[in-house]
C-alpha cells in the first residue's frame, strides 16, 4: 500500500489529487463528506428544519429558508459523522450517545444534549436537533 502510495507520489497523482481537493474545498466550499450522504427535501415538523437519519442521511424540510440550507447541512453532517463511527445512535424511546442512555422525552430537541453540543461547536450553530 505504502508502496503504491510512493509511486503515485511519484507520478504526481497524489499530489494532483490532494491540489485538486484542496481547490475544490476553496472554490465551493464542499464538505467532502456530502460525497457519500444524501441531502433530500422532505415534508417535516413546522420547527425542523433538518434531520439526520438512522442510516447517516439527512433530510431538510421543504419549509427550510434558503439562508438556513447550508448552516443545516454543516450541523447535521456533525450527527452523520457521529451516527457512521456509532457515537450516537437512538431508537423510540432513548438517544445513546458513546454508550450512555438518555431518555428521549427528556433530551429531545435539547441544545444541551452533548450531540447537539458537540455539532453545534463543530459546524458554529445552535441548533437543538
Ligand atoms: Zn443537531
Amino acid at each position: 500500500m505504502e508502496k503504491e502510495v510512493e509511486l503515485l507520489e511519484k507520478d504526481g497523482v497524489v499530489q494532483d489529487f490532494k491540489k485538486y481537493i484542496m481547490a475544490f474545498k476553496l472554490k465551493n466550499n464542499f464538505d467532502l463528506r456530502l460525497m457519500n450522504t444524501s441531502v433530500s427535501h422532505i415534508e417535516d415538523d413546522a420547527n425542523v428544519l433538518g434531520r439526520t437519519t438512522s442510516a447517516g442521511n439527512i433530510t431538510l424540510s421543504k419549509e427550510i429558508p434558503d439562508s438556513h440550507v447550508k448552516s443545516v447541512i454543516k450541523h447535521e453532517l456533525g450527527h452523520v459523522d457521529d451516527v457512521k463511527s456509532g457515537a450516537l445512535a437512538w431508537d423510540d424511546d432513548n438517544f445513546y450517545w458513546k454508550g450512555k442512555k438518555y431518555n428521549k422525552e427528556e433530551w429531545q430537541g435539547r441544545k444541551d444534549a452533548p450531540w447537539e453540543a458537540k455539532a453545534n461547536k463543530e459546524s458554529g450553530t445552535n441548533y437543538g436537533r
